[in-house]
Protein backbone atom coordinates (compact mmCIF):
# COMPACT_ATOMS: atom_id res chain seq x y z
CA UNK A 1 0.00 0.00 0.00
CA UNK A 2 1.12 3.47 -0.11
CA UNK A 3 3.30 5.14 1.90
CA UNK A 4 3.09 8.98 3.45
CA UNK A 5 6.68 10.50 4.19
CA UNK A 6 5.77 13.33 6.46
CA UNK A 7 8.64 16.11 6.51
CA UNK A 8 9.22 18.14 9.63
CA UNK A 9 13.07 19.25 9.94
CA UNK A 10 14.42 16.87 7.30
CA UNK A 11 13.86 18.72 3.89
CA UNK A 12 16.54 16.94 1.60
CA UNK A 13 16.33 14.02 -0.62
CA UNK A 14 20.08 12.57 -0.13
CA UNK A 15 21.22 11.18 3.50
CA UNK A 16 17.27 10.69 4.07
CA UNK A 17 16.91 7.23 6.12
CA UNK A 18 13.36 7.78 6.81
CA UNK A 19 12.42 8.94 2.80
CA UNK A 20 14.18 5.01 2.42
CA UNK A 21 12.08 3.31 4.72
CA UNK A 22 8.83 5.43 3.04
CA UNK A 23 9.67 4.48 -0.24
CA UNK A 24 10.88 1.30 0.57
CA UNK A 25 7.37 0.07 2.52
CA UNK A 26 5.14 1.11 -0.47
CA UNK A 27 7.19 -0.49 -3.37
CA UNK A 28 4.97 0.67 -6.80
CA UNK A 29 2.06 1.94 -5.15
CA UNK A 30 4.03 5.08 -4.03
CA UNK A 31 4.62 7.54 -1.28
CA UNK A 32 3.40 10.70 -0.52
CA UNK A 33 5.79 13.63 0.63
CA UNK A 34 4.02 15.90 3.01
CA UNK A 35 4.05 19.04 4.51
CA UNK A 36 1.76 20.51 6.89
CA UNK A 37 1.95 23.69 7.71
CA UNK A 38 0.74 23.94 11.32
CA UNK A 39 -0.53 27.08 12.59
CA UNK A 40 0.53 26.62 16.32
CA UNK A 41 4.13 26.73 14.86
CA UNK A 42 3.79 28.84 12.06
CA UNK A 43 2.54 31.33 14.48
CA UNK A 44 5.49 31.63 16.57
CA UNK A 45 8.07 31.08 14.08
CA UNK A 46 8.45 35.13 13.35
CA UNK A 47 8.54 36.40 9.60
CA UNK A 48 12.46 35.52 9.23
CA UNK A 49 11.51 31.78 9.97
CA UNK A 50 8.30 31.38 8.06
CA UNK A 51 10.29 33.13 4.86
CA UNK A 52 13.02 30.87 5.02
CA UNK A 53 10.68 27.69 5.24
CA UNK A 54 8.56 28.78 2.46
CA UNK A 55 12.02 29.27 0.09
CA UNK A 56 13.79 25.64 1.64
CA UNK A 57 9.82 24.12 0.70
CA UNK A 58 10.15 25.30 -2.93
CA UNK A 59 13.50 24.43 -3.67
CA UNK A 60 12.59 20.47 -1.79
CA UNK A 61 9.54 20.98 -4.03
CA UNK A 62 12.03 21.20 -7.44
CA UNK A 63 13.92 18.00 -6.14
CA UNK A 64 10.48 16.12 -5.70
CA UNK A 65 9.56 16.94 -9.53
CA UNK A 66 7.04 19.43 -8.20
CA UNK A 67 5.26 16.43 -6.13
CA UNK A 68 5.63 17.79 -2.37
CA UNK A 69 2.14 18.45 -0.87
CA UNK A 70 1.49 20.95 1.16
CA UNK A 71 -1.41 21.11 3.67
CA UNK A 72 -2.93 23.37 6.09
CA UNK A 73 -4.26 22.66 9.59
CA UNK A 74 -3.74 20.47 12.52
CA UNK A 75 -1.45 17.42 11.81
CA UNK A 76 -3.13 15.63 13.76
CA UNK A 77 -6.03 15.63 11.46
CA UNK A 78 -4.21 16.39 8.66
CA UNK A 79 -1.81 13.21 8.58
CA UNK A 80 -4.75 10.74 8.99
CA UNK A 81 -6.52 12.48 6.62
CA UNK A 82 -3.96 12.27 3.92
CA UNK A 83 -3.40 8.81 4.76
CA UNK A 84 -6.38 7.51 4.71
CA UNK A 85 -6.89 9.66 0.69
CA UNK A 86 -4.38 7.48 -0.54
CA UNK A 87 -5.36 4.20 0.96
CA UNK A 88 -2.18 4.00 2.67
CA UNK A 89 -0.76 1.96 5.52
CA UNK A 90 2.31 3.47 6.87
CA UNK A 91 3.59 7.44 7.75
CA UNK A 92 7.32 7.81 7.96
CA UNK A 93 9.47 10.68 10.16
CA UNK A 94 12.27 11.74 11.53
CA UNK A 95 11.76 11.59 15.20
CA UNK A 96 11.33 14.57 16.85
CA UNK A 97 12.47 15.09 20.33
CA UNK A 98 12.31 18.28 21.29
CA UNK A 99 8.78 19.03 23.68
CA UNK A 100 6.32 20.19 21.38
CA UNK A 101 7.72 17.78 18.61
CA UNK A 102 7.08 15.00 20.71
CA UNK A 103 3.82 15.37 21.74
CA UNK A 104 2.28 16.61 18.81
CA UNK A 105 3.80 12.91 17.66
CA UNK A 106 2.03 11.57 20.24
CA UNK A 107 -1.27 13.03 19.22
CA UNK A 108 -0.68 12.39 15.35
CA UNK A 109 0.32 8.70 16.32
CA UNK A 110 -2.74 8.08 18.50
CA UNK A 111 -5.18 9.23 15.85
CA UNK A 112 -3.85 7.16 13.15
CA UNK A 113 -5.71 3.72 12.35
CA UNK A 114 -5.31 0.82 14.74
CA UNK A 115 -3.45 2.72 17.56
CA UNK A 116 -0.79 3.93 15.34
CA UNK A 117 0.63 0.56 14.26
CA UNK A 118 1.63 1.91 10.68
CA UNK A 119 3.83 4.75 12.69
CA UNK A 120 7.84 4.84 11.59
CA UNK A 121 10.28 6.57 12.96
CA UNK A 122 13.32 6.35 11.10
CA UNK A 123 16.72 8.68 12.02
CA UNK A 124 16.37 12.25 13.72
CA UNK A 125 17.94 15.52 12.90
CA UNK A 126 21.08 14.41 15.04
CA UNK A 127 24.23 12.46 13.95
CA UNK A 128 23.21 10.07 17.19
CA UNK A 129 19.52 10.65 18.37
CA UNK A 130 18.85 12.92 21.42
CA UNK A 131 18.26 10.71 24.41
CA UNK A 132 21.09 8.01 23.32
CA UNK A 133 24.55 9.17 25.07
CA UNK A 134 24.79 8.13 28.42
CA UNK A 135 27.02 7.68 30.99
CA UNK A 136 27.86 4.85 32.97
CA UNK A 137 25.11 4.82 35.10
CA UNK A 138 22.73 5.21 32.42
CA UNK A 139 22.42 8.79 32.93
CA UNK A 140 22.33 11.76 30.91
CA UNK A 141 25.25 14.26 30.83
CA UNK A 142 24.49 17.67 31.93
CA UNK A 143 28.27 19.46 30.42
CA UNK A 144 29.62 19.66 27.69
CA UNK A 145 33.06 17.88 27.34
CA UNK A 146 32.26 14.67 28.67
CA UNK A 147 29.22 14.16 26.97
CA UNK A 148 30.95 15.16 23.57
CA UNK A 149 33.86 12.63 24.70
CA UNK A 150 30.92 9.83 24.57
CA UNK A 151 29.15 11.13 22.18
CA UNK A 152 32.28 10.66 19.77
CA UNK A 153 32.97 7.21 21.49
CA UNK A 154 29.19 6.38 20.35
CA UNK A 155 30.00 7.07 16.67
CA UNK A 156 27.29 7.48 14.23
CA UNK A 157 26.04 5.30 11.18
CA UNK A 158 27.25 6.22 7.60
CA UNK A 159 25.08 8.33 5.51
CA UNK A 160 21.88 7.00 3.41
CA UNK A 161 22.64 6.51 -0.07
CA UNK A 162 20.60 8.93 -2.05
CA UNK A 163 17.82 7.54 -3.55
CA UNK A 164 17.98 5.97 -7.07
CA UNK A 165 14.79 6.71 -8.00
CA UNK A 166 11.38 8.91 -6.43
CA UNK A 167 8.37 7.37 -6.78
CA UNK A 168 5.93 10.01 -5.52
CA UNK A 169 1.98 10.07 -5.85
CA UNK A 170 0.58 13.68 -6.90
CA UNK A 171 -1.66 14.93 -4.56
CA UNK A 172 -3.55 18.30 -4.55
CA UNK A 173 -1.65 21.07 -2.13
CA UNK A 174 -4.04 23.07 0.15
CA UNK A 175 -4.35 27.05 -2.00
CA UNK A 176 -4.21 28.44 1.42
CA UNK A 177 -0.92 26.82 2.17
CA UNK A 178 0.26 28.10 -1.13
CA UNK A 179 -0.62 31.56 -0.64
CA UNK A 180 0.46 31.61 3.39
CA UNK A 181 3.98 30.75 1.68
CA UNK A 182 3.96 32.81 -0.92
CA UNK A 183 2.64 35.49 1.75
CA UNK A 184 5.80 34.65 3.68
CA UNK A 185 8.46 35.10 0.97
CA UNK A 186 7.04 38.61 0.36
CA UNK A 187 6.87 39.73 3.85
CA UNK A 188 8.34 43.34 4.48
CA UNK A 189 11.65 44.23 6.14
CA UNK A 190 13.10 40.08 5.33
CA UNK A 191 16.97 40.44 5.78
CA UNK A 192 18.75 38.27 2.58
CA UNK A 193 18.29 35.00 3.14
CA UNK A 194 20.76 32.55 2.21
CA UNK A 195 20.27 30.28 -1.20
CA UNK A 196 17.77 27.64 -0.38
CA UNK A 197 17.95 23.65 -0.78
CA UNK A 198 20.16 21.18 -0.76
CA UNK A 199 21.99 22.01 -3.58
CA UNK A 200 22.79 25.10 -2.37
CA UNK A 201 23.84 23.74 1.31
CA UNK A 202 25.87 20.98 -0.29
CA UNK A 203 27.82 23.64 -2.55
CA UNK A 204 28.47 25.86 0.45
CA UNK A 205 29.57 22.72 2.61
CA UNK A 206 32.13 21.78 -0.09
CA UNK A 207 33.92 25.37 -0.65
CA UNK A 208 34.20 25.66 2.94
CA UNK A 209 35.82 22.26 3.33
CA UNK A 210 38.14 23.43 0.36
CA UNK A 211 38.87 26.46 1.33
CA UNK A 212 38.49 27.26 4.93
CA UNK A 213 38.63 24.23 6.91
CA UNK A 214 41.69 24.19 7.42
CA UNK A 215 42.15 27.30 9.31
CA UNK A 216 38.79 26.93 10.83
CA UNK A 217 40.23 26.68 14.16
CA UNK A 218 42.30 30.09 13.89
CA UNK A 219 39.39 32.08 12.32
CA UNK A 220 35.95 31.03 13.57
CA UNK A 221 36.41 33.59 16.71
CA UNK A 222 37.02 36.66 14.09
CA UNK A 223 33.69 37.82 12.54
CA UNK A 224 35.30 40.12 10.06
CA UNK A 225 36.30 36.94 8.35
CA UNK A 226 34.41 34.45 6.54
CA UNK A 227 35.84 31.90 8.37
CA UNK A 228 32.93 29.64 9.16
CA UNK A 229 30.98 27.60 7.10
CA UNK A 230 27.58 29.59 7.50
CA UNK A 231 25.60 25.77 7.80
CA UNK A 232 23.36 27.06 10.88
CA UNK A 233 20.06 27.69 8.69
CA UNK A 234 20.37 24.39 6.36
CA UNK A 235 21.40 22.11 9.43
CA UNK A 236 18.02 23.57 11.04
CA UNK A 237 15.55 22.98 8.71
CA UNK A 238 17.55 19.67 7.51
CA UNK A 239 18.62 20.66 4.15
CA UNK A 240 21.81 18.76 5.16
CA UNK A 241 22.59 15.77 7.82
CA UNK A 242 25.18 16.14 10.25
CA UNK A 243 25.89 12.67 9.38
CA UNK A 244 26.83 13.87 5.63
CA UNK A 245 29.36 16.37 6.94
CA UNK A 246 30.81 13.73 9.72
CA UNK A 247 32.02 11.18 7.09
CA UNK A 248 33.11 13.90 4.97
CA UNK A 249 35.23 14.51 8.12
CA UNK A 250 36.48 11.10 9.01
CA UNK A 251 39.63 11.16 6.41
CA UNK A 252 40.41 14.82 7.97
CA UNK A 253 42.86 15.00 10.52
CA UNK A 254 43.99 18.84 11.16
CA UNK A 255 42.75 20.51 13.82
CA UNK A 256 40.30 22.54 11.34
CA UNK A 257 38.29 19.36 11.41
CA UNK A 258 38.70 18.53 14.98
CA UNK A 259 36.95 21.58 16.04
CA UNK A 260 34.48 21.64 13.29
CA UNK A 261 33.28 17.94 14.71
CA UNK A 262 33.08 19.66 18.17
CA UNK A 263 30.80 22.71 17.17
CA UNK A 264 28.80 20.35 15.96
CA UNK A 265 28.90 18.53 19.44
CA UNK A 266 27.69 21.51 20.65
CA UNK A 267 24.46 21.23 18.10
CA UNK A 268 23.77 17.36 19.35
CA UNK A 269 24.78 18.33 23.01
CA UNK A 270 21.91 21.05 23.25
CA UNK A 271 19.33 18.78 21.71
CA UNK A 272 20.24 16.35 23.94
CA UNK A 273 20.03 18.26 27.17
CA UNK A 274 16.40 19.58 25.49
CA UNK A 275 15.37 16.27 25.27
CA UNK A 276 15.90 15.43 28.94
CA UNK A 277 14.51 18.77 30.41
CA UNK A 278 12.08 20.49 27.61
CA UNK A 279 11.15 22.83 30.46
CA UNK A 280 15.10 24.50 29.89
CA UNK A 281 13.76 25.79 26.65
CA UNK A 282 12.41 29.01 28.62
CA UNK A 283 13.36 28.28 32.11
CA UNK A 284 16.57 28.81 33.94
CA UNK A 285 18.53 25.37 33.89
CA UNK A 286 20.14 25.44 37.13
CA UNK A 287 18.47 27.18 39.96
CA UNK A 288 21.38 28.97 41.89
CA UNK A 289 20.34 32.23 40.12
CA UNK A 290 16.47 32.16 41.11
CA UNK A 291 16.67 35.27 43.07
CA UNK A 292 18.70 37.25 40.84
CA UNK A 293 17.57 40.81 40.26
CA UNK A 294 16.34 41.53 36.85
CA UNK A 295 15.39 44.81 35.13
CA UNK A 296 12.97 45.55 32.60
CA UNK A 297 14.10 49.02 30.54
CA UNK A 298 12.62 48.90 27.91
CA UNK A 299 13.99 52.30 25.91
CA UNK A 300 17.47 50.43 26.45
CA UNK A 301 16.33 46.95 25.00
CA UNK A 302 15.05 48.52 21.95
CA UNK A 303 18.45 50.35 21.36
CA UNK A 304 19.72 46.85 21.68
CA UNK A 305 17.64 45.28 19.37
CA UNK A 306 18.47 47.83 17.02
CA UNK A 307 22.23 47.79 17.46
CA UNK A 308 21.85 51.30 19.29
CA UNK A 309 23.84 50.93 22.77
CA UNK A 310 27.15 53.02 21.72
CA UNK A 311 29.27 49.93 22.14
CA UNK A 312 30.93 49.26 18.88
CA UNK A 313 30.91 45.31 18.73
CA UNK A 314 27.34 44.90 20.53
CA UNK A 315 25.97 47.27 17.63
CA UNK A 316 27.95 45.82 14.91
CA UNK A 317 26.32 42.34 15.76
CA UNK A 318 22.94 43.49 16.15
CA UNK A 319 22.79 44.95 12.77
CA UNK A 320 24.17 42.08 11.09
CA UNK A 321 21.59 40.41 12.58
CA UNK A 322 18.98 42.59 11.32
CA UNK A 323 20.40 43.07 8.04
CA UNK A 324 21.19 38.98 7.48
CA UNK A 325 19.08 37.34 10.18
CA UNK A 326 22.81 35.78 11.23
CA UNK A 327 25.18 36.52 13.47
CA UNK A 328 28.70 35.21 13.84
CA UNK A 329 29.22 32.88 17.05
CA UNK A 330 31.92 35.36 18.95
CA UNK A 331 29.35 38.67 18.49
CA UNK A 332 26.17 36.12 19.83
CA UNK A 333 28.18 35.64 22.50
CA UNK A 334 29.06 39.01 23.40
CA UNK A 335 25.69 40.88 22.68
CA UNK A 336 23.76 38.28 25.14
CA UNK A 337 25.72 39.32 27.62
CA UNK A 338 25.49 42.95 26.93
CA UNK A 339 21.69 42.43 27.26
CA UNK A 340 22.19 40.19 30.33
CA UNK A 341 24.93 41.48 32.37
CA UNK A 342 25.01 45.52 31.47
CA UNK A 343 21.67 45.63 30.90
CA UNK A 344 20.89 43.22 33.79
CA UNK A 345 18.05 41.95 31.71
CA UNK A 346 16.37 38.26 31.99
CA UNK A 347 17.78 36.14 29.31
CA UNK A 348 14.78 34.87 27.83
CA UNK A 349 13.83 38.48 26.58
CA UNK A 350 17.20 38.51 24.41
CA UNK A 351 16.34 34.76 23.20
CA UNK A 352 13.22 35.55 21.86
CA UNK A 353 14.48 38.67 19.79
CA UNK A 354 17.16 36.62 18.41
CA UNK A 355 14.36 33.68 17.43
CA UNK A 356 12.30 36.48 15.91
CA UNK A 357 15.10 37.10 13.74
CA UNK A 358 17.56 34.51 12.89
CA UNK A 359 17.07 32.40 9.87
CA UNK A 360 19.14 29.66 12.05
CA UNK A 361 17.31 30.38 14.79
CA UNK A 362 16.66 27.25 17.25
CA UNK A 363 15.64 26.81 20.49
CA UNK A 364 18.20 24.65 21.35
CA UNK A 365 21.28 25.83 20.47
CA UNK A 366 19.71 29.13 20.88
CA UNK A 367 18.40 29.04 24.20
CA UNK A 368 21.11 26.93 25.95
CA UNK A 369 23.77 29.05 24.25
CA UNK A 370 21.46 32.05 25.96
CA UNK A 371 21.55 30.56 29.75
CA UNK A 372 25.61 29.61 29.26
CA UNK A 373 26.12 33.10 28.71
CA UNK A 374 23.90 34.30 31.46
CA UNK A 375 25.06 31.25 33.79
CA UNK A 376 21.88 30.00 34.35
CA UNK A 377 22.79 27.22 31.61
CA UNK A 378 24.69 23.93 31.69
CA UNK A 379 27.99 24.52 31.82
CA UNK A 380 30.20 25.48 33.86
CA UNK A 381 30.55 28.84 32.93
CA UNK A 382 31.33 30.68 35.69
CA UNK A 383 28.61 33.35 36.76
CA UNK A 384 31.36 35.98 37.12
CA UNK A 385 32.37 35.88 33.04
CA UNK A 386 31.20 38.99 31.96
CA UNK A 387 32.55 39.79 28.74
CA UNK A 388 33.91 43.24 27.94
CA UNK A 389 32.70 44.42 24.93
CA UNK A 390 35.03 46.78 23.88
CA UNK A 391 38.22 44.59 25.07
CA UNK A 392 36.18 41.57 22.76
CA UNK A 393 36.16 44.12 20.42
CA UNK A 394 39.48 45.00 20.31
CA UNK A 395 40.78 40.97 20.59
CA UNK A 396 38.68 39.78 17.63
CA UNK A 397 37.63 42.51 15.31
CA UNK A 398 41.89 43.80 15.77
CA UNK A 399 41.34 46.01 12.71
CA UNK A 400 37.84 47.24 13.19
CA UNK A 401 36.80 45.86 9.89
CA UNK A 402 33.80 44.28 11.33
CA UNK A 403 32.75 47.16 12.95
CA UNK A 404 33.23 49.54 10.60
CA UNK A 405 31.10 47.59 8.19
CA UNK A 406 28.17 46.93 10.10
CA UNK A 407 28.12 50.54 11.97
CA UNK A 408 28.92 53.48 8.97
CA UNK A 409 28.81 56.04 11.42
CA UNK A 410 32.55 54.63 12.33
CA UNK A 411 33.65 54.87 9.21
CA UNK A 412 36.00 57.35 9.30
CA UNK A 413 37.94 55.72 12.68
CA UNK A 414 40.64 53.86 11.15
CA UNK A 415 41.92 50.64 12.76
CA UNK A 416 40.90 49.50 15.96
CA UNK A 417 40.12 52.98 16.56
CA UNK A 418 36.47 52.21 15.70
CA UNK A 419 35.89 50.38 19.21
CA UNK A 420 36.79 53.23 21.16
CA UNK A 421 34.90 56.33 19.19
CA UNK A 422 34.70 58.25 22.79
CA UNK A 423 38.64 58.21 22.76
CA UNK A 424 38.62 60.34 19.49
CA UNK A 425 37.68 63.58 18.92
CA UNK A 426 35.60 63.17 16.00
CA UNK A 427 34.55 59.69 16.96
CA UNK A 428 30.75 61.10 17.21
CA UNK A 429 31.12 63.47 14.10
CA UNK A 430 28.73 61.25 12.25
CA UNK A 431 25.89 60.71 14.39
CA UNK A 432 27.22 57.13 16.65
CA UNK A 433 25.62 57.18 19.99
CA UNK A 434 26.80 57.45 23.05
CA UNK A 435 27.49 54.94 25.25
CA UNK A 436 23.68 54.33 26.63
CA UNK A 437 25.54 52.46 30.20
CA UNK A 438 29.16 52.16 31.43
CA UNK A 439 30.69 48.93 31.50
CA UNK A 440 32.62 49.05 34.31
CA UNK A 441 29.62 49.74 36.50
CA UNK A 442 27.32 47.77 35.12
CA UNK A 443 30.06 44.96 35.52
CA UNK A 444 30.91 45.43 39.60
CA UNK A 445 26.25 45.93 39.89
CA UNK A 446 26.06 42.41 38.10
CA UNK A 447 28.46 40.85 39.89
CA UNK A 448 27.05 42.34 43.22
CA UNK A 449 23.81 41.13 41.91
CA UNK A 450 25.47 37.65 41.66
CA UNK A 451 26.58 37.18 44.42
CA UNK A 452 23.36 38.52 46.31
CA UNK A 453 21.45 35.92 44.58
CA UNK A 454 23.73 32.93 45.02
CA UNK A 455 23.37 33.77 49.40
P1 LIG B 1 30.19 27.04 12.28
O1 LIG B 1 31.23 27.67 13.14
O2 LIG B 1 30.56 26.76 10.87
O3 LIG B 1 29.74 25.73 13.03
C1 LIG B 1 29.21 24.59 12.35
C2 LIG B 1 27.90 24.16 12.94
O4 LIG B 1 28.08 23.71 14.27
C3 LIG B 1 26.87 25.27 13.03
O5 LIG B 1 26.19 25.43 11.80
C4 LIG B 1 25.97 24.77 14.15
O6 LIG B 1 25.04 23.83 13.67
C5 LIG B 1 26.94 24.06 15.06
N1 LIG B 1 27.37 24.96 16.14
C6 LIG B 1 28.44 25.78 16.15
N2 LIG B 1 28.54 26.41 17.34
C7 LIG B 1 27.50 26.01 18.08
C8 LIG B 1 27.04 26.30 19.40
N3 LIG B 1 27.69 27.15 20.21
N4 LIG B 1 25.91 25.72 19.82
C9 LIG B 1 25.23 24.85 19.04
N5 LIG B 1 25.61 24.53 17.79
C10 LIG B 1 26.74 25.08 17.32
N6 LIG B 1 23.09 28.15 16.58
C11 LIG B 1 22.01 27.79 15.85
O7 LIG B 1 22.13 26.94 14.98
N7 LIG B 1 20.79 28.36 16.08
C12 LIG B 1 20.60 29.31 17.02
O8 LIG B 1 19.48 29.79 17.20
C13 LIG B 1 21.73 29.73 17.79
N8 LIG B 1 21.61 30.71 18.72
C14 LIG B 1 22.69 31.06 19.49
C15 LIG B 1 22.55 32.03 20.50
C16 LIG B 1 23.62 32.39 21.30
C17 LIG B 1 23.44 33.43 22.39
C18 LIG B 1 24.88 31.79 21.08
C19 LIG B 1 26.06 32.17 21.91
C20 LIG B 1 25.04 30.83 20.07
C21 LIG B 1 23.96 30.45 19.28
N9 LIG B 1 24.09 29.48 18.24
C22 LIG B 1 22.99 29.11 17.52
C23 LIG B 1 25.36 28.79 18.03
C24 LIG B 1 26.30 29.41 16.96
O9 LIG B 1 26.42 30.79 17.18
C25 LIG B 1 25.79 29.18 15.52
O10 LIG B 1 25.49 27.82 15.33
C26 LIG B 1 26.85 29.57 14.51
O11 LIG B 1 27.19 30.92 14.65
C27 LIG B 1 26.31 29.31 13.11
O12 LIG B 1 27.21 29.72 12.13
P2 LIG B 1 28.01 28.66 11.25
O13 LIG B 1 27.09 27.67 10.66
O14 LIG B 1 28.88 29.43 10.32
O15 LIG B 1 28.89 27.96 12.37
Amino acid sequence: APSVLWLRRDLRVGDHPALLAAQEAAGATGTVALFVLDPALWAGAGPVRRAWLSASLRALDGDLDGRLVLRLGDPAEVVPAVLAEVGGSSVHVSRETTGYGARRDGRVRAALPDGGAGWVETGTPYAVGPGRVRNGSGDPYKVFTPFSRAWREHGWPAPAPRPSHLDLLELRSDPEAERLLDEASGADDLPELPEPGETAALRRWQSFLEEDLPTYHLDRDRPALEGTSRLSAYLKIGALHPRTLLADLTGETGEGAERYVTELAWREFYADVLHHRPDSAWRDLRTELAALRYEEPEDAVEAWRQGRTGYPMVDAGMRQLLATGWMHNRVRMVTASFLTKDLHVWWPVGARWFLERLVDGDVASNNHGWQWVAGTGTDAAPYFRVLNPVSQGERFDPDGDYVRWWVPELRHLAGSAAHRPWDHPDGYAHGYPRRLVDHAEERREALARHAAARR
